[in-house]
C-alpha cells in the first residue's frame, strides 16, 4: 500500500487541509494506495516556485542540463522493475507492456538531454554594413504539463524531458488515477540532483488545478495529452493570456488493408495496434477497413489471433489483455458495442464484459458489417473493440479514413511501392504507419492533424515547442563609420 505527496518547491507534501483519495487496481477493483487531493492552492504553491526556480536553471549550460537528464534515465533504467510494477498496479496493462513503457521513458530522457545542445539559432546575413543579426532561442518560461492515465510514466517523460532540456521549470499534473509513476519521476528526478523548484508535482482535483495554470501569469506555456474535449477546454482558456500551448489529443486511427497486403503481417498489425494497453491508446486502430476481395480471409485469421489474446491481471505472466481503467470506461465501451448490434453489426467473436471477478475487463472484440451509422464509427473506443469495414477501391478508402475530425494517426498495408507513397501522402493524419503498427519513437515527432491537436513531442524539433524565437539586431558600427573604412 503506497502513499503517495506531492513534490512542491523540493519538499514531499500533503495537500494543505489533508486530504487524501484512494487509488484503485482496475484488475481487483481493489484500493492499493492513497495520494494527496490538492487544488488551487496547492497549484499556486508549485507555480510560485517554478517561477522562482526559472531564472537559474534557464542561465545554466545546457550541457549541465543534460547531465541531469542523463543521470535521470540511468535511474530510471536501474529502477525499471519497480516502476513497471507500479504502472500495472494503478492502471492495469501487462507487466511487459508497463516494462517497455520505462525504457521508452529512459529514452526520451536521453534523447532530449542530447538536444538539450543542439538548439542552435542563427546567424542572419546583414542587409546593411555594421550590423550582425542574430536569431537566438530561450526557454519560454515555467510549463504546466498535464498527463492522462493511459501511459502514466512516458508521458510525464515526453513532455517534462524537453522542458527541462531548454531550461523550463515544470508543474506536472498526472491523472487521479496514476499519481504512482509521476512520484517515482520526481523522486528520481530529485536523486539525479535536479535543483528544488525546477520540477513541481501536484496531485488533485484537475479543474481547479487546469483553473490555476491558466490564469496565474507564471505559466507560459501548456503542455496536454488527453481527451478533445478537455483540450479545447484549455485552448479557449489558454487566450485570456496568450500562453503557448502544445495538444495532444483523442484520435480514431484507421487501418486500412489493401488487397495486395502481407495478410498475416497485417492481422499482427491490427492485433498490435489494436490490442496494446488493452485499446487505451490515442493512436490504436478505431476502424479497420479491409477491401471486399480478401475480407473473408482477414477476418478468418483476425479472428484466430484475437481468441488466442489471454485477457486478464497485468501481473500474470501470459496476460496479453489487461483490464480498462475503471467502471465508466467499461459502460461506455458496452454502450458502443450495443448500439452497433441494434443497428445491424455482427459480432464475430468477444461482445461483453468478462463476468466471475471485480476487475474491468472486456472480452477482445471483433464487430463486422459496421457502417457510418454507429457511435463507434465517430466516437474513440478506448477499448479492446475491432469494428471491421469492407471497401472496394482506393480511393473509398481514403475517403473513409479520412472522413473524421480527429487526425493523430493512421496505418495501412500494402506491398505496392506507389501505393505506399500516394497514400502515406493522401492521409489527413500527423503520424501513419505503413506496414507498421507501432510507429511510436522517441526519434520521431508524435502529434496530431486537425482535432487531435498541435505541436509535436519528441523527434528532431523535440526542444521547439519550449523554446521562443528571439531577433537580435546589434548595430556595433554607425553607417558613417562603416563607410569611413
Ligand atoms: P480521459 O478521458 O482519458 O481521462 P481527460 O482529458 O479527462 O482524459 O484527462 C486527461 C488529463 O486531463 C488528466 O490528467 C485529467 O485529470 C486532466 N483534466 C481533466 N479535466 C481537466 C480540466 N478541466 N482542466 C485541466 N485538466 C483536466
Amino acid at each position: 500500500m503506497k502513499n503517495w505527496s506531492m513534490y512542491i518547491g523540493g519538499r514531499w507534501v500533503g495537500a494543505t487541509d489533508g486530504r487524501t483519495y484512494d487509488i484503485i487496481n482496475p484488475a481487483t477493483a481493489g484500493k492499493v494506495g492513497t495520494a494527496p487531493y490538492g487544488g488551487a492552492e496547492e497549484a499556486d504553491l508549485a507555480i510560485d516556485a517554478a517561477v522562482k526556480a526559472f531564472p537559474d536553471w534557464s542561465r545554466r549550460t545546457a550541457k549541465d542540463r543534460a547531465s541531469i537528464l542523463h543521470r535521470m534515465a540511468d535511474l530510471m533504467d536501474e529502477r525499471r522493475e519497480v516502476l513497471a510494477r507500479v504502472i500495472t498496479l494503478e492502471m492495469g496493462k501487462p507487466l511487459r507492456e508497463a516494462l517497455a513503457e520505462t525504457k521508452i521513458s529512459a529514452d526520451y530522457l536521453r534523447w532530449n538531454a542530447e538536444e538539450a545542445a543542439r538548439s542552435y539559432g542563427t546567424v542572419i546575413p546583414s542587409p546593411v554594413t555594421g550590423k550582425r543579426l542574430l536569431a537566438i532561442r530561450q526557454p519560454v518560461g515555467p510549463v504546466a504539463a498535464i498527463t492522462p492515465w493511459n501511459f502514466p510514466l512516458s508521458m510525464a517523460a515526453r513532455k517534462v524531458a524537453p522542458a527541462l532540456a531548454a531550461g523550463c521549470t515544470v508543474v506536472l499534473k498526472p491523472a487521479l488515477q496514476t499519481p504512482g509513476a509521476s512520484v517515482m519521476f520526481a523522486e528520481i528526478a530529485e536523486e539525479a540532483g535536479l535543483p528544488s523548484g525546477v520540477l513541481n508535482l501536484v496531485i488533485g482535483k484537475a479543474s481547479a488545478i487546469g483553473e490555476r495554470f491558466l490564469q496565474h501569469p507564471g505559466i507560459r506555456k501548456l503542455t496536454f495529452t488527453g481527451s478533445t474535449e478537455v483540450g479545447k477546454l484549455l485552448i479557449r482558456g489558454s487566450a485570456d493570456q496568450v500562453k503557448k500551448v502544445t495538444m495532444e489529443l483523442g484520435g480514431h486511427a484507421p487501418f486500412i488493408v489493401f488487397e495486395d497486403a502481407d495478410l498475416d503481417a497485417a492481422v499482427r498489425g491490427a492485433i498490435n495496434s489494436k490490442f496494446r494497453n488493452a485499446g487505451q491508446t490515442c493512436i490504436c486502430a478505431n476502424r479497420i477497413y479491409v477491401h471486399e476481395s480478401i475480407a473473408e480471409s482477414f477476418l478468418e485469421k483476425f479472428r484466430s489471433a484475437v481468441n488466442s489474446l489471454v485477457t486478464g491481471d497485468g501481473f500474470a505472466e501470459d496476460t496479453t489483455v489487461g483490464p480498462l481503467i475503471d467502471e465508466h470506461a467499461l459502460r461506455f465501451v458496452e454502450e458502443q458495442v450495443r448500439d452497433a448490434m441494434d443497428k445491424g453489426a455482427t459480432l464475430v467473436t468477444g461482445g461483453k464484459r468478462v463476468g466471475g471477478c471485480d476487475g474491468y475487463f472486456f472480452e477482445p472484440t471483433i464487430l463486422a458489417g459496421v457502417n457510418e451509422e454507429m457511435r463507434i464509427t465517430r466516437e474513440e473506443t478506448f477499448g479492446p473493440v475491432a469494428p471491421v469495414y469492407l471497401f472496394r477501391t482506393e480511393e473509398e478508402a481514403v475517403a473513409k479514413a479520412n472522413n473524421t475530425p480527429y487526425g493523430l494517426a493512421a496505418y495501412f498495408f500494402t506491398r505496392d511501392l506507389h501505393r505506399m507513397i500516394r497514400v502515406s501522402e493522401a492521409l489527413e493524419y500527423g503520424i501513419v504507419g505503413c506496414n507498421d503498427a507501432v510507429p511510436t519513437t522517441v526519434e520521431g515527432p508524435f502529434g496530431g492533424w486537425k482535432e487531435s491537436g498541435m505541436g509535436r513531442e519528441g523527434g528532431p524539433d523535440s526542444l521547439s515547442d519550449f523554446l521562443e524565437t528571439k531577433f537580435v539586431s546589434i548595430q556595433y558600427e554607425t553607417s558613417e563609420g562603416a563607410g569611413a573604412r
